[in-house]
């Protein structure tokens, strides 16, 4: 917490509507501030990269994506190379990792044959951006603005057959509902403006009490825990779970995480590569939480899928054998070997992004173990 409260046209509109009409839930908080039509943080600002907010996997080092478009032949590969393949990324950023994929993957030129790249992106900014990043590459790439809508019901936009998912940082985007235990009982964690005038957390009495439900009986609540809940992971199981009876499917989902639920207060606002507080400049600074991967395993298990991992981000990376590949690129350009060997070190750091990032794999049953998690 580095920097006082900035008040932002958001801020405005939100305690304006707060003071009107009362306090609004975490996850109302958090969807206005990444994704409000006007103001919100993932409709147009660029964010990502070394001049942005933050920093991904996919911007510090190619060998990243590259090993991801390998990993998604071989995927194909075990799917039995069908012929078409919808390759589908949610939240591209950039469009870096996807750029770094297709170029890695032209050694299997029957699997660029089979692709439709399709691209799920709220923000206008960064759709822009991806169109950029990836033009003149030669396979068909289509944009989406919204997940559920393009992947499921009877008007979705991503046809029928077999389909792949990557997902890297976009979970930790997607809004949390948090409830907060007090006197023995849930409570509904909420936003309310302060004396002082500015937004502040509070809670609300009587609690929502269908969502203590949601907590895993496993775990024991004290006087001042917090839970935090997402609708996200259970929509794109079920999602996803529907759509193996078109085609086999399988999906890689990287994330900052933890592998069991448990409690606590994860979100965290980031601005200008520092963290901030969440009421620091609302719709001008990122918003994330930390990925519950046991609630997003037993979701696409509810949907009749298997799941491989979580396992660290080193060590799928590392089974997919990033220290040759970075080794590889070092001799072929020597003059950025300092700069290549410094951003594998980045992302495999132990007590960094090589442990606190998950990879988890979920697939058809009928598909074998996915690469990167034997
Ligand atoms: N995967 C990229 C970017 C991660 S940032 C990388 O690794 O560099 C999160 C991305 O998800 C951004 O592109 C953001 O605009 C997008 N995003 C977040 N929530 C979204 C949603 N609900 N629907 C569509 N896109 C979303």
């Amino acid at each position: 917490m580095t920097t006082g409260p900035r008040e932002t046209p958001l801020a405005r509109k939100l305690k304006a509507r707060i003071l009107s009409e009362g306090p609004i839930g975490v996850s109302e908080y958090m969807e206005a501030c990444l994704q409000d039509p006007e103001h919100g943080y993932y409709r147009h600002r660029p964010a990502i990269g070394a001049g942005g907010d933050f920093v991904t996997a996919p911007e510090i080092s190619q060998a990243f994506g590259e090993l991801i478009g390998l990993w998604c032949a071989v995927v194909w590969q075990q799917m039995g190379s069908p012929s078409r393949l919808n390759l589908v990324e949610l939240g591209p950023g950039r469009g870096t990792l996807m750029r770094d994929a297709l170029r890695a993957s032209v050694i299997v030129p029957d699997f660029r044959a089979a692709l439709s790249v399709h691209l799920v992106e709220s923000n206008a900014t960064l759709r822009a951006v991806q169109k950029g990043t990836l033009a003149g590459c030669d396979v068909p790439v289509e944009h989406h603005d919204d997940a559920i809508r393009a992947l499921v019901g009877r008007n979705r936009s991503i046809p029928d057959g077999a389909v792949i998912v990557i997902a890297n940082e976009f979970f930790d985007a997607q809004p949390v509902v948090q409830i907060e235990f007090r006197d023995g009982v849930w409570h509904d964690r909420v936003v309310v403006v302060d004396e002082a005038g500015g937004l502040a957390f509070g809670v609300e009495q009587p609690g929502n009490w269908r969502c203590g439900q949601f907590v895993p009986a496993s775990l024991t609540p004290k006087d001042g825990d917090i839970f935090e809940m997402s609708k996200y992971p259970a929509k794109i199981g079920t999602l996803l779970g529907g759509r193996q009876y078109d085609g086999p499917v399988a999906a890689l989902v990287i994330d900052y995480g933890h592998a069991k639920s448990g409690f606590g207060d994860t979100l965290q606002g980031i601005c200008e590569q520092r963290y901030v507080s969440p009421f620091h400049a609302p719709g001008e600074s990122d918003l994330s939480v930390q990925v519950d991967f046991e609630k997003l395993a037993s979701a696409a298990q509810a949907a009749d899928l298997a799941v491989d991992g979580p396992v660290p981000q080193a060590g799928f990376l590392g089974q997919l054998g990033i220290v040759e590949r970075a080794s590889r690129l070092m001799s072929a350009n020597p003059d950025k070997a300092g700069a290549i060997e410094a951003g594998v070190q980045r992302l495999l750091a132990p007590v960094g992004m090589g442990s606190r990032f998950l990879a988890l794999g979920v697939r058809s049953p009928v598909l074998p173990t996915l690469p990167g998690f034997a």
